[in-house]
């Protein structure tokens, strides 16, 4: 039996309760406004104890061991899994694949469908907006094969080209991967229209939904992509949790990524043969404690409603793009407010450092990022070096919109002094 959730708070503010470390306040009584919930989310108690009660009662080494405890263990982790499949639609627990993170999830494909499938001159397509994590992973695959690697360029609002998608397009890639939301410019990538059109260009196409899950109902038989990555520590989830989907014909066609225990069928001294998936691709010692963390988190977010968690969210960044947009000298980067604005706010000061911004901001109880975000090709092209980022989850309300609104005066005050 999977460990019964009790109901979350619904959204708004009293949905903070939920989450144990939002109850802190800094030495001035300031509440803690987490402002960085793109690069990780909180964690709400009942993950928190998921995870407790996995190692309490029922941890074990899983799939091998003849006796309850392992038998139990197992249990959970597949349940884990079945509670991945329905959070995305998936069409069988065999298409997900636990991996560390995100990272792990593109690498996997990039190195296993990847070799097998990429040739000398054949074209990845990727984005200026991409994650390093969904750029550096098809540059080590380009350089090993000798494919070739090109960007669909943005417009200046920080949205894709999708003329230059097309022109890209017409070159028939080999393998087309973009990201679901721009986790640093909170852009939400028109996916399904995206994958159309490169799946009638013959690509095969993977979505880095990072920070497409977090935010919004993913439903990968309806987006009709190959594959798509998410992290769970970004979904409520403990780190070391993430997800590689793939449709199930290629994931039984691929290599395996890594090798040793767990992933084969017989091992001889010369040769070894690999188990189906989606063990093939979960060599050694799965994060046992993590995966289970995993679905609890799956299952307070689907008791929310992914539909209303989105609402809430771009309703939120509504607000926030308004205050901002109040303050003289903020220059607030990506697209207007509107149904393609996820929770993802980036923004420069005039005269003010982003990391300095982000140090007044920390003075104030507020946690936002401040740096390229692992977007260094992104940053070029819209000519900065770092911006200030906040980002929203669940969790997230108007307080901390207003919050972050004053600590940004503040710190031009001080900086103006
Ligand atoms: N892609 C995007 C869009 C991301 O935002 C992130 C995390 N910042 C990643 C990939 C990588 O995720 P992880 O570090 O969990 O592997």
């Amino acid at each position: 039996m999977a460990t019964t959730i009790p109901a979350p708070t619904t959204l708004g503010a009293s949905i903070r309760r939920d989450f144990p470390i939002l109850q802190q306040e800094n030495e001035r009584g300031q509440r803690l406004s987490f402002l960085d919930s793109a690069a990780s989310s909180q964690k709400p108690q009942v993950v928190i104890d998921a995870v407790s009660s996995y190692y309490a009662e029922e941890n074990a080494n899983i799939h091998r061991g003849v006796y309850t405890l392992s038998e139990r263990a197992t249990a959970r982790y597949e349940e884990a899994r079945q509670e991945v499949a329905s959070f995305i639609n998936a069409a069988s627990p065999k298409e997900c694949i636990f991996t560390r993170n995100t990272t792990e999830a593109i690498n996997l494909v990039a190195q296993s469908w990847g070799r097998a499938n990429v040739r000398n001159g054949d074209l990845i397509v990727i984005t200026e907006m991409d994650h390093h994590s969904n750029i550096v992973p098809w540059q080590l695959l380009a350089e090993a094969v000798g494919a070739e690697i090109a960007a669909v360029g943005i417009s200046d609002d920080g949205r894709l080209d999708l003329e230059s998608l097309n022109r890209l397009l017409a070159r028939e890639p080999k393998v087309v991967a973009f990201p679901h939301v721009s986790n640093a410019l909170g852009t939400v990538n028109p996916a399904a229209e995206i994958i159309r059109r490169a799946k009638q260009a013959g690509a095969t196409v993977l979505v880095d939904s990072a920070q497409g899950t977090p935010h919004l109902p993913v439903d990968v038989r309806a987006l009709g992509a190959d594959f798509l990555a998410f992290s769970g520590h970004k979904v409520l989830a403990p780190m070391g949790s993430g997800v590689l989907w793939g449709r199930l014909d290629l994931l039984q066609a691929m290599p395996p990524f890594l090798g040793g225990g767990g992933m084969i069928r017989k091992v001889e001294i010369g040769r070894s043969t690999w188990a189906d998936v989606p063990a093939r691709f979960e060599a050694g010692t799965p994060a046992v404690g993590d995966a289970v963390g995993l679905g609890a988190a799956l299952r307070y977010l689907t008791r929310l409603d992914m539909a209303a968690v989105s609402a809430h969210e771009e309703a939120l960044t509504r607000y926030a793009l308004e205050r901002l947009a109040e303050l003289p000298g903020v220059t607030v980067f990506g697209p207007p407010a509107g149904e393609d604005h996820a929770g993802v706010i980036s923004f420069t000061v005039e005269e003010i450092h982003p990391h300095d911004v982000a140090s007044v901001l920390n003075g104030e109880n507020v946690a936002v990022r401040a740096g390229h975000h692992c977007c260094q090709p992104l940053m070029a092209r819209l000519g900065v070096v770092a911006t200030t980022r906040a980002s929203f989850s669940v969790y997230s309300d108007r307080d901390d919109v207003d919050r972050l609104a004053e600590a940004i005066m503040k710190a031009q005050r001080i900086f103006a002094a």
